[in-house]
Formats: structure tokens, sequence, C-alpha cells
């Protein structure tokens, strides 16, 4: 069955830009998946520690045909594959992949929970997630325009493509 599934990008490395641009057409060649639409890159403040770079954010909508789990091992094996290039050196991230919906399903599994459980309170997702689909309902959770993550929307920067 067809599923509908939105993942949030970020990195914060030294050229964020091209590791959230890179990962978008890897998505788009992960089996049985492909991205059917993606938002603008926003830069975002760091959160916990602001001693870092800004992140770069985004959104990809993705239609596919793996199931939660199988999609969670292709995103950490994307994440694997992007690390593996800065590994000697200990710090920022240089990509974060989070499933932070599939469908309307509610999923509480060791490894996965969904929708992701920060997804209402940031607005470096709430922001991109809403230029894709701005009518998005929420299992659990209601209408996208109302989640708490729009009072931090002023802190975000829409990059111009
Ligand atoms: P946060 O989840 O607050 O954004 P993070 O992205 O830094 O933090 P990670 O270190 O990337 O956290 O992931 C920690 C674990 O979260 C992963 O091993 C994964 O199994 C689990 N996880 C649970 N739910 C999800 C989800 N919806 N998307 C991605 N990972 C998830
Ligand atoms: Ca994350
Ligand atoms: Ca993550």
């Amino acid at each position: 069955m067809l599923s509908h599934a939105y993942i949030g990008l970020g990195s914060n490395l030294d050229d964020p830009l091209t590791h959230v641009e890179r990962a978008l057409g890897e998505l788009d060649r992960l089996p049985l998946t492909r991205v059917a639409g993606a938002s603008s890159c926003y830069a975002s403040r760091p959160v916990g520690p602001q001693d870092q770079p800004d992140f770069i954010n985004a959104v990809a909508h993705l239609e596919t045909r793996l199931s939660p789990l199988s999609l969670l091992d292709q995103l950490q094996a994307l994440e694997q594959r992007h690390a593996r290039v800065r590994q000697r050196h200990w710090g920022p991230r240089t990509l974060d992949l989070d499933l932070l919906l599939y469908d309307n399903q509610c999923l509480h599994h060791p490894r996965l929970r969904l929708p992701h459980p920060e997804l209402a309170n940031r607005a470096f997702v709430v922001v991109p997630l809403h230029e894709l689909a701005p009518s998005l309902e929420l299992p659990g959770l209601g209408a996208l325009a109302t989640l708490p993550g729009w009072q931090d929307a002023g802190d975000l920067r829409a990059l111009l493509p």
C-alpha cells in the first residue's frame, strides 16, 4: 500500500546546505520510495548548546511502500553514510533524518515513535511542514496551524532558492 511520510532533515556542518540537498536526492532513490515534495531550506539556531553552528532544516514529503520501521532503517543508513565522511571530528552532526509522520499512525515502539515526539514544539519542523501541507491534521495533535512550535517561527530564516 502506498503511504505518505514526512521527513525532517537537519544539518549543521560547515556546508550543511549541501548535506540537506544531497539527502533529498538520496531519499528519492530509496527503494519503493519517491520524494513527492520538499520545503524550502531554513536556517535555525541550534536546540540546546548554542556554541555550535546554525542548523539548516527542511521537510520532505515521501510516497513510500516501505513499512515505518523499514523506512527508519533506510533513514539511519543514510545518516551513517553522511556521518562517515566526518567521523574523525567529534562535533556537530552532518545529517539528522527524523521520521515526523507516517500516514495517520500513532506508534510507541522502542525504536520509533509516531508522530515524532518533538514535532509539535519545533518551529523548524512546523514551518516547513506547513509549507508542504498547510491543512495537515496530525494524529493525536490536531491541526498543524495550531501547534506550539509556531511561537518561535520568527527565529527561522527562509533561504532563497
Ligand atoms: P530528537 O529525536 O529530539 O530530534 P535526535 O534527532 O538528536 O533527537 P537521534 O540521536 O537522531 O535523536 O535518535 C535517537 C533515536 O530516536 C533513534 O535511535 C531512533 O530509534 C529513535 N526514534 C524514535 N522515534 C523516532 C522518529 N520518529 N524518527 C527518528 N528516530 C526516532
Ligand atoms: Ca532530530
Ligand atoms: Ca534523529
